[in-house]
C-alpha cells in the first residue's frame, strides 16, 4: 500500500529526501509544506539568504539522484581553500586537497525544487507553500497547518512525518511533550549580518582570488567571510560577538562606511553607499545550535537536518550534514525494506552520535583565542608534511577531515577530542564575565 509522507520544511534536507523517496518504486505519496512562499516565484531577497559551501558529504548525497550533481554544480563555483587577510594587509593562503562548491542557499533550494518531478501523471509529490506547521498529534498521526493567505487551518494524515523545518522546528517542539526526549538549544556566541559587494575593480583586488573563501578577523572575534559569486559579485557574512553592539547599532550608510574603512579597510574602500544603506537596515541574525537525544518519535516521525542538529556555520557543515541525513535515511530504508517503524528508530541509532559530534566540532573546532587560532593554523600547515611521517602525533587538518567526508563526525571528534577540550576551556575563560 502507498504510504502517505508529510515533509514539513522545503529546505535542502526536506526536498532532497523527497527526491530519494520518489525513487523508491512509487511506495510513497509525498506532500511538502513550507511556511514561506515558493522561492521560484518571489523576487530574490538578499536579506534572507547567504552563501554556503558544499563539500564532499553534501555533493555525494546529491550524486545519488540522477542529474542533481550536475544541476547544482552548474550554479556553483569551485573553491579549494581560503585566503586569510591579516590586519597588516598581508594574506595567508590555505589550500585544500578536496574541492568544494560555493553557492547561494536559496539558489540551491530552487535548483532542488526545479529538479523534482512534480508534474508526473500520478502527482506523487505535491508542494504546499504558505503553509505553517502549527501542531502535531502523534497519537492520531495528524499534522496541522495554518495557511498564510487565509484563516484556514488544514489537518493532514500521515504514515511518515518528516520534521525538516530547520533550527526552530515546530515538529521537534512537539517531541518535548513525549517521554524521555531531551533537547538542548543554545545560541552561538556570535551573531551575523549578510553582506554583498559588487564586482571588484581589478586594481583594488590584487589579493582577491575567486576560488577561495576570503576571511578577515579582528582581535575581539569580529570576522568577515566572503565568497565569489557566479555574477562576479562577492557575498558573505559579518560575524560579531553577541555582547558587542557596535555593528548592530550602525544606523546610517555613513556610519557603516566609516566603520569598515577603519576596521576592514580593504572592504571599506569598495563598499558602495547603496550596500552600506542596505547593511544598516538588514536585521541581525542569531544562530541556534541543537543537541537532541533522539531523532525519531514512535514508529512514524523523524527529524532531519537543522531540526535534528543545527550547528554554528564555523566549519560550513550544516547543509552538508542535512543532505547527508537524506542519503542515510534512504540507505536505512534499503536495509530494512521500507519498514518505517524500524527505519525511523534506526536513524536515531545510526545518526544521533554523529549529530552531537558535529555540533561539538562546530562549536569548538575554531577557537576564539587569537593564540589558539594561530596554533590551529600552524597545526594545519604542518600536518600536510608531518601527518604522513607521524600520523598519531600530527593529525590531518580538521577542515580537510570534515570536508572530505571519509570519516563520520563521531570518528573525527574521537581524533580531535584533546583539541576540542582545549578550545572549550579557553572559550569558557574568554566568554565568562
Ligand atoms: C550564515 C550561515 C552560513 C552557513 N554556511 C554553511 C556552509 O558553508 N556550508 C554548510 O553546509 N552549511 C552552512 N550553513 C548551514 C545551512 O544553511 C543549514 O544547515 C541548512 O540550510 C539546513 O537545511 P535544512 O533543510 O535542514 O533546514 P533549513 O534550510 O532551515 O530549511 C527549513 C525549512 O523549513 C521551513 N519551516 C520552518 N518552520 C516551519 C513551519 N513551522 N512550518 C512550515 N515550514 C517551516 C523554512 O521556511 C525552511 O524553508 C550556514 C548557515 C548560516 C546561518
Amino acid at each position: 500500500m502507498v504510504k502517505k509522507v508529510a515533509i514539513v520544511g522545503a529546505g535542502p534536507s526536506g526536498i532532497l529526501l523527497a527526491h530519494y523517496l520518489l525513487r523508491r518504486q512509487e511506495r510513497y505519496q509525498i506532500e511538502i509544506f513550507d511556511f514561506r512562499s515558493d522561492p521560484r516565484t518571489v523576487a530574490f531577497s538578499k536579506s534572507r539568504t547567504f552563501p554556503i559551501v558544499l563539500s564532499q558529504r553534501g555533493i555525494n548525497a546529491l550524486r545519488q539522484i540522477e542529474g542533481l550533481e550536475s544541476a547544482v554544480k552548474a550554479i556553483s563555483l569551485e573553491t579549494n581553500g581560503a585566503v586569510l587577510h591579516q590586519q597588516n594587509g598581508k594574506t595567508r593562503v590555505i589550500s585544500r586537497r578536496s574541492s568544494q562548491w560555493s553557492l547561494d542557499r536559496t539558489s540551491l533550494v530552487i535548483k532542488l525544487l526545479e529538479q523534482l518531478p512534480t508534474k508526473s501523471d500520478r502527482n506523487q509529490v505535491n508542494l504546499h507553500f504558505n503553509h505553517q506547521c502549527t501542531q502535531v498529534d502523534f497519537a492520531a498521526k495528524q499534522v496541522k497547518f495554518q495557511k498564510s493567505d487565509s484563516e484556514a487551518e488544514i489537518t493532514v494524515d500521515y504514515d511518515l512525518l518528516i520534521g525538516a523545518d530547520g533550527a526552530r522546528s515546530v515538529v521537534r517542539e512537539s517531541f518535548l511533550k513525549t517521554d524521555n526526549f531531551q533537547c538542548e538549544q543554545k545560541y552561538v556566541p556570535n551573531n551575523y549580518k549578510s553582506i554583498f559587494l559588487p564586482p571588484l575593480d581589478p586594481k583594488l583586488a590584487v589579493n582577491w582570488q575567486p576560488g577561495k573563501v576570503h576571511s578577515w578577523r579582528l582581535d575581539n572575534g569580529t570576522s568577515i567571510l566572503l565568497l565569489y559569486q557566479m555574477d562576479s559579485s562577492w557575498s558573505g557574512v559579518v560575524l560579531f560577538p553577541h555582547q558587542d553592539k557596535t555593528i548592530a547599532e550602525l544606523a546610517t550608510p555613513q556610519e557603516v562606511i566609516s566603520y569598515f574603512r577603519q576596521k576592514f579597510p580593504e572592504i571599506g574602500q569598495i563598499l558602495p553607499s547603496s550596500e552600506a544603506a542596505d547593511f544598516a537596515n538588514r536585521s541581525v541574525s542569531r544562530v541556534l545550535t541543537v543537541r537532541c537525544n533522539r531523532y525519531h518519535q514512535g514508529d512514524s516521525v523523524l527529524l532531519i537536518g537543522d531540526a535534528a542538529h543545527a550547528v554554528s556555520p564555523s566549519l560550513g557543515q550544516g547543509c552538508n550534514a542535512a543532505l547527508e541525513d537524506a542519503n542515510i535515511f534512504n540507505q536505512i530504508l534499503d536495509e530494512y525494506a521500507d519498514n518505517l517503524a524500524v527505519a525511523v528508530e534506526q536513524f536515531t541509532i545510526q545518526r544521533q552520535a554523529d549529530g552531537i559530534a558535529l555540533v561539538e566540532l562546530s562549536d569548538y573546532g575554531l577557537p576564539s583565542s587569537k593564540k589558539l587560532f594561530f596554533e590551529l593554523l600552524l597545526r594545519n600547515s604542518l600536518s600536510k608534511y608531518l601527518h604522513p611521517i607521524s600520523p598519531k602525533f600530527f593529525l590531518p587538518s580538521l577542515f580537510e577531515l570534515v570536508a572530505e567526508g571519509k570519516l563520520s563526525y563521531s570518528e573525527i571528534l574521537d581524533l580531535y577530542q584533546d583539541w576540542i577540550a582545549k578550545v572549550k576551556k579557553s572559550n569558557q575563560e574568554i566568554l565568562s564575565p
